[in-house]
């Protein structure tokens, strides 16, 4: 054990910890000992003497305990974190209890809370209030280990994972067994050890496990570097394998023939064909949407387009798309005319960025208002979510009036709409597009519009063309 006394800075980082998360002694009661406004006190305190470190006037060996200890300062957040996320869950539900809220609702909006203080998305949120329950009420040995920074968030969450399908008495048996051994393993041996206990326990588990993580089958897209896509499925084993193999024996057969083009590209090309049922890859028939300005479009500007739910694309393979030139003639020509009128209409305002308004009287955003909601929005509006968006949504309900107008709209997630109409949430759209979100715990969270292609910034950014 290094000797922590030796610099003020790291005593005064120690003390803060000590402070701050209970480490050495590990104390569930502590949280409610003291008042509010000394707990969030200290943890600001700690924020602006963290601040303070920078390694300098430290010589090299107390720059290697400082990073240390600031490792065992994140550890210790996150076990903080997850004692403070179990007491405001079982405050949340005592009082949606309270209030009436059907048993079967109870919980609604709680993750997309945690979501909004943490900074996170609401999916990773739930994951993460899931890691504080176990942690807290099944895994103490692990609880400490992470409160004293001996082990890592990442290795807890993997010690949880690892026995998620095992009965709460033999949970607590892994923890036992585990915990106390942390300290020595790094990530591949947590997973391992946890899961090699798990398997001990109840070899049956497994198999049960398999089952539940069939259904957590699912397709998705990342943007990858220049201007690929990384299109991916998480399938059960025997499907992928199935998949791969028609996919590799299409390859083969296809060079066996004398196709020049590589097995990868055949295989890529093969994916692309079948899923979308045209007889080129390239032909694809689905609207690909573009927001770009028109001096991008027609004037060769280097504003760059982008493309709702996947990011921006660089303006001239945008121009090539939409005019049909360069390297993608073939998506062009298949293109729709109804897409290419549809992508016309969508000129974002020079002097504001923002896209042109529709107006319908109707109670749900009409395919095309929705579309243009999700072209505006791009990915949930819910801070720091950024989940694709799959409803289109009143910012102030229809029901008190509001009217189903772009302004009046957002793209939500369907995690975050669920959340926003639980009871205590409200949501204000101001002016300038940004929408106000206040909890049921009274905590706001404030959400810009992304800016857009040809919004303000750009236009300045070319040299002071004016604004019409
Ligand atoms: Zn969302």
């Amino acid at each position: 054990m290094f000797d922590y006394l030796a610099h003020p800075l790291l005593t005064g980082l120690r003390s803060q910890l000590l402070c701050g998360a209970g480490v050495g002694e590990p104390n569930p009661a502590a949280t409610t000992a003291s008042s509010d406004g000394s707990q969030t006190e200290c943890l600001q305190a700690m924020l602006a003497k963290v601040a303070e470190v920078d390694g300098r006037g430290l010589d090299d060996s107390h720059r290697l305990e400082a990073l240390e200890w600031l490792e065992r300062l994140k550890s210790a957040a996150a076990a903080a974190q997850a004692r403070v996320t179990v007491q405001f869950k079982a405050s949340q539900i005592d009082k949606q209890r309270a209030e009436g809220v059907p048993v079967k609702q109870l919980g609604r909006g709680l993750s997309a809370q945690v979501a909004l203080a943490r900074r996170d998305s609401p999916f990773r949120a739930a994951r993460l209030v899931g890691l504080a329950e176990a942690l807290v009420r099944e895994m103490p040995e692990t609880l400490t280990a992470l409160t004293r920074g001996d082990t890592s968030e990442w290795r807890a969450t993997l010690v949880v994972r690892e026995t998620a399908c095992l009965r709460s008495e033999h949970r607590s048996a892994v923890d036992a067994e585990l915990g106390s051994r942390l300290p020595d393993f790094g990530d591949r041996r947590t997973e391992a050890e946890a899961r090699r206990c798990a398997y001990r326990l109840d070899p049956h588990a497994a198999t049960r496990r398999a089952a539940a993580a069939a259904a957590d089958r699912r397709v998705s897209l990342r943007p990858a570097p220049d201007v690929m896509s990384k299109l991916s499925a998480l399938l059960p084993v025997k499907q992928g394998v199935a998949a791969y193999a028609a996919l590799r024996l299409a390859a083969d057969s296809a060079r066996a023939a004398g196709d020049p083009r590589t097995r990868g590209q055949v295989m890529a090309d093969e994916l692309v064909r079948r899923v979308t049922g045209q007889s080129e890859a390239d032909d694809v028939p689905i609207e690909i949407q573009l927001v770009m300005t028109d001096v991008a479009l027609f004037d060769g500007d280097a504003e760059p387009a982008v493309i709702p739910g996947f990011g921006p694309v660089p303006a001239p393979t945008a121009r090539s798309w939409v005019h049909g030139k360069g390297a993608d003639p073939a998506a062009s020509q298949a293109e729709s005319s109804e897409a290419r009128r549809w992508l016309r209409r969508l000129y974002c305002r020079p002097d504001t960025g923002e896209l042109v308004a529709m107006e319908s009287h109707r109670r749900c955003f009409p395919e095309r208002l929705r579309r243009l909601l999700v072209a505006r929005d791009e990915l949930c509006r819910m801070p720091w979510c950024e989940a694709p968006i799959r409803h289109a949504d009143h910012v102030v309900p229809f029901g008190d009036g509001a009217p189903t107008r772009v302004a009046n709209g957002q793209g939500l997630c369907e995690s975050c709409n669920h959340s926003k109409q639980a009871p205590g949430w409200i949501s204000v759209r101001h002016a300038d597009g940004s929408i106000t979100v206040t909890t049921p715990s009274g905590k706001t969270y404030s959400s810009r519009p992304r800016p857009l292609p040809g919004g303000r910034r750009g236009w300045d950014r070319r040299g002071g063309r004016a604004p019409t």
